[in-house]
């Protein structure tokens, strides 16, 4: 007899631990996976997924209108929230479903109730109130939301809610000036509603290049965004007419509809983490070493609940990194380096690298900067004001690239391939000795 009921128990079947619990089932182990909600996570359900797809729809009604200048007649656009909703929702059960099914497949067990520890090798499945053990337990619970302690914030949506919104707002504020409230402000304003993005700092985007976040600030008007800067919000109450926002410089701001995109925090508050010693930082973010080992030896944890690099494929890197480590007598970490990313807005963001100020700190006047800002061809005949806008920086004799920080349509499509060239320690050079594919957008970056 075994003298636990699986080898490896997985609370949480986002993309982290779907990833972590599918291979380990595949080597032969005995695994057990429970989701409390949809399989999938935040990226599948409420988060990437039906956001890439909100900004599908946000870009079809502008492209509509652009088509004019390439002579297409496009009057009279009628937008249907509810056929964009549900067939958001549509694909996003589609894909929880397949969610379910590889790990099912591969001979994981699927629990599809809260779990909670008990102690060090034991789980409590919360509805049922089934006690199972474990010689290894994987926590992949992720984040939630983070609403602000504001008089009135129950009146307030979050992410969450925005994807399943009975109908869209005329009006609306958001709060936060980070990749969903500038991602979100983007969707709105194409969706036609009218938007307004409050961040209490100067410029949207901290902690991206600056370059970046003047660029991003700048063109959320483009969009139909009214961007204001400088304001937190400090009541929010209901009127006759909706909603009234009062913010710390003295103004107000009557909506229909205030969404809080202001944070996500690790979901770890009454996951019984003190039963086996699991600690966490005073954010409640579980403390993990470069293996992703918790403070109790056979606990591990990846993805957002341990607030590394909150990104979905970093989720999945984590948990390679888990399974050779613990499966595959391969101890390894995940080097948390020179990830790509992407934001969403409109147009996104695709960046990889140190920021200029960053490269600066770190490598003084031997770094070299090059820019170029331009309006892309496709936007002059759809008579568009949107630029481009791409950075390189390049440290050393030898100009090894270091960072690379790229705003305009695709963008998000280029950083990937782009990635790789830091990866893999490339120089200027070699940017400079790569011919340039014409006429695109993406030519640019090798003839800086
Ligand atoms: P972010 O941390 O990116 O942004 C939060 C924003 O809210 C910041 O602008 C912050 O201001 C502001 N804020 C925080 N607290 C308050 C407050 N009390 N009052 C007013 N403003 C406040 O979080 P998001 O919610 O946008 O996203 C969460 C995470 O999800 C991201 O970190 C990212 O990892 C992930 N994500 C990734 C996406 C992608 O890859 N494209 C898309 C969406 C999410 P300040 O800057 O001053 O702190």
């Amino acid at each position: 007899m075994p003298k636990y009921d699986y080898d490896l128990f997985v609370i949480g079947a986002g993309s982290g631990g779907v990833r972590a619990g599918r291979m380990v089932a595949q080597l032969g182990k005995r695994v057990a996976v429970a989701e409390e909600s949809k399989p999938g996570g935040t990226c599948v359900v409420r988060g990437c997924v039906p956001k890439k797809y909100l900004v599908y729809g946000a870009e079809y009604g502008a492209s509509m209108k652009a088509a004019k200048g390439y002579g297409w007649q496009a009057d009279n656009i009628k937008f249907d929230w509810p056929v964009l909703r549900d067939n958001i929702q549509k694909e996003v059960s589609r894909l929880s479903g397949i969610y379910a099914n590889i790990l099912e497949k591969n001979g994981a067990s699927l629990y599809t109730e809260r779990a909670e520890i008990v102690d060090k090798h034991t789980v409590r499945l919360t509805t049922s109130g089934r006690e199972i053990t474990a010689k290894t337990i994987l926590i992949a619970v992720g984040g939630r939301p983070f609403m602000p302690a504001v008089d009135g914030i129950e009146h307030a949506i979050m992410s969450d809610d925005a994807f399943l919104m009975e109908s869209l707002p005329e009006k609306a504020v958001i709060i936060g000036g980070g990749y969903i409230a500038s991602e979100f402000a983007g969707i709105f304003a194409g969706l036609g509603v009218k938007t307004t993005q409050v961040y209490r700092g100067d410029s949207l985007l901290r902690g991206f290049d600056d370059d970046v976040r003047k660029m991003v600030t700048d063109q959320q008007a483009l969009v139909g965004i009214d961007v204001k800067l400088g304001a937190s919000p400090v009541a929010i109450k209901k009127s006759s007419g909706g909603l009234i926002v009062s913010f710390d410089d003295g103004s107000k701001i009557g909506t229909e509809c205030v969404f809080m995109a202001t944070g996500r925090k690790p979901y770890t508050a009454t996951l019984g983490l003190e039963n086996a010693g699991v600690k966490v930082t005073d954010s409640g973010a579980i403390v993990v070493d470069e293996f992703s080992r918790t403070s109790a030896k056979n606990i591990y944890a990846i993805g957002d609940v341990t607030d590394r690099v909150n990104l979905t494929p970093v989720a999945i890197r984590e948990a390679m990194a888990f399974v050779d480590t613990v499966y595959k007598d391969n101890p390894r970490g995940y080097d948390h380096s020179d990830i790509a990313s992407a934001v969403f807005t409109r147009p996104p963001v695709g960046t990889v690298g140190l920021t200029e100020e960053q490269a600066r700190a770190e490598f003084g006047d031997k770094i070299k900067v090059y820019t170029t800002n331009f309006r892309p061809m496709k936007n002059v005949l759809a008579g568009k004001d949107q630029r481009c806008f791409m950075k390189l920086i390049t440290e050393g004799r030898k100009e090894r690239v270091i960072g690379i920080h790229l705003v305009g349509d695709d963008t998000p499509e280029i950083i990937q391939a782009l990635g790789i060239t830091i990866k893999g320690g490339l120089t200027k050079a070699d940017f400079d000795a790569t011919c340039a594919v014409h006429p695109t957008l993406a030519e640019e970056i090798v003839t800086l």
